[in-house]
């Protein structure tokens, strides 16, 4: 059986939709093909918190995305400005200078038309206050760069969009996987969909691949990211694995960016092999700035307070992964128990509590307790605490002369109870996968664009490297599947 479409998008995340919808804009017959059933579609964007990234000089750009902002809310909220300047300094830094200039800027320029446009698609925004700022002397400062929020999170976000895609004219086919591009001479001519066990062709004029990394793939973890990678849990969907890459390669596609790097993060120690769509995100644990991090043998590892949270936390992932046994503790006493995000707060988590360091060390499974004692006895007495403790700026307040020294906010581990939680490594996404230009198509690897083929989102390379500024992720696919979809419409329309 063969049908006929404008446009085919492959995948049903954030990035896919924004193709789909953007394609709607000016071409019909547009299929969204997603391999998962219905009730868990979406991809890794449904298991989000819907947090994204975005430039605004200040709150009359907000308003922009977020209309329903109150004349109270502003009056109670220092929004400060995070400037264009700002976000590629962000991107330049924490990917150490590699990330694509070209589609770097377009990623940073098109962030808060993005969020507009999606905004008229009918996607609601909020300010995030509940994780991105802190109330000082009853106003909330936001910091980090990290403002804007989808109402509902992930699971709203990808509602709102399906909806819209519906509302558009814009069929979906679940439980359909795509398993290879048709293509010839001229191009992209569709794509063969494995369909409830049927395998069919479906022809289109242009093609546009959303279908993310290949984090759900143990053994292209292990091919890839390296040994023990396999050993990860992943924190989000099961289904992607990397086949779509793996067709467009197949099809003359080039590769490009970190194939052996990806975003991961301290992530429960006992959680699923897979992300559970109840839990969502509640299994990261991201309170590690206030506390210290200890190892199977007892010792401190990382520079916990090294920059912001939002700066470290997909990089560490892979420094957990690295110790005896793949994980690793957090330790927080009663001065920063209020701090601890709500995460902390779930059921399922891995975790003690005791009254003294001695008890505290004692229980901790795995681990080499007596030598844990000694290490945090020996950070405390390191501590400047001279220095206040500021949980809004870098504080300046660290440790001297330790083998390991914690940067800022080294809080002092002395006031009972004390909490210690057990984590490993959660993967997020993988940063390695397709070379497009800065129109989203995908290029082949002889260095011209693949008639007909586009890609945006997770599987494209080039953009991350080694580290993430959080919130990037759904921004990068907004603003290529916007352009991708609008490529592809063009070259079907054409
Ligand atoms: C727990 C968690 C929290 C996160 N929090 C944030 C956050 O707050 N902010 C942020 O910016 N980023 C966050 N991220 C990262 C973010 O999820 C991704 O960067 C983003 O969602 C990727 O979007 P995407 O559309 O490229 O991929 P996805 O949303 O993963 O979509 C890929 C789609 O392709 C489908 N698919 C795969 N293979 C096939 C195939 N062969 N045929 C058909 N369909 C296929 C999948 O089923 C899926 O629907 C988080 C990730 C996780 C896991």
């Amino acid at each position: 059986m063969t049908q006929q479409y404008d446009v085919v998008v492959v995948g049903a995340g954030n990035a896919a939709f924004c193709a789909a919808l953007s394609a709607a804009e000016s071409t019909k017959r547009i299929l969204v093909l997603e391999r998962a059933p219905e009730e868990e579609a979406g991809g890794n964007s449904r298991f989000t918190a819907g947090l994204m990234r975005v430039a605004y000089a200040g709150v009359a750009d907000l308003k922009r995305a977020i209309p329903d902002l109150t004349a109270e809310e502003i009056a109670r909220t220092d929004f400060g400005t995070y400037t264009e300047e700002q976000f590629l300094d962000d991107m330049a830094r924490v990917t150490e200078y590699r990330c694509d200039p070209d589609l770097t800027e377009v990623l940073v320029k098109q962030s808060l038309p993005a969020v507009i446009w999606m905004r008229s698609k009918g996607v609601r925004f909020t300010a995030a206050w509940g994780r991105q700022a802190f109330n000082i002397g009853g106003r909330f400062k936001f910091w980090g760069g990290l403002t804007v929020e989808a109402v509902g999170g992930g699971p709203g976000l990808v509602e709102s969009l399906t909806q819209a895609a519906k509302k558009n004219g814009i069929e979906i086919w679940y439980r359909a996987r795509a398993v290879s591009l048709l293509v010839d001479d001229d191009g992209i001519q569709g794509v063969v969909v494995k369909r409830n066990g049927k395998t069919i062709a479906v022809k289109s004029k242009a093609v546009v691949l959303a279908a993310g990394g290949f984090q759900a793939n143990p053994e292209w973890r292990a091919r890839y990211l390296g040994p023990n990678w396999e050993l990860a849990k992943v924190r989000g969907t099961r289904f992607n694995t990397g086949e779509v890459i793996r067709m467009a390669l197949d099809a003359g596609a080039a590769s490009a960016g970190n194939w052996s790097g990806c975003h991961a993060v301290a992530w429960e120690r006992n959680a699923p092999e897979f992300g559970d769509l109840a839990v969502g995100d509640q299994f990261q644990k991201h309170s590690y700035p206030w506390g210290v991090y200890i190892n199977a043998l007892g010792l401190r590892f990382v520079d916990e307070g090294a920059d912001f949270r939002n700066y470290t936390y997909a990089k560490y992932g892979r420094v957990i992964l690295a110790q005896p046994g793949q994980f690793a503790w957090q330790i927080f006493d009663a001065k920063v128990k209020a701090q601890l995000r709500d995460e902390y707060r779930i059921r399922q988590v891995t975790k003690h509590t005791a009254n003294s360091l001695e008890e505290l060390c004692a229980k901790l499974e795995d681990t080499d307790g007596a030598t844990a004692l000694r290490e945090i006895r020996e950070y405390n007495a390191a501590v400047r605490t001279d220095i206040a403790f500021n949980p809004n700026v870098k504080d300046g307040r660290k440790t001297e002369n330790l083998k390991i020294n914690k940067s800022n906010w080294a809080n002092t581990i002395d006031t009972p109870p004390f909490e210690a939680y057990a984590v490993t490594c959660g993967i997020t996404f993988t940063f390695g996968g397709l070379r497009i230009n800065t129109e989203a198509q995908v290029m082949s690897s002889d260095g011209e664009p693949i008639r007909g083929l586009y890609a945006a989102g997770e599987l494209v390379g080039g953009i991350f490297w080694f580290n993430y500024p959080g919130g990037s992720g759904l921004t990068n696919g907004s603003v290529f599947g916007r352009i991708a979809g609008a490529s592809a419409a063009r070259a079907a329309t054409g």
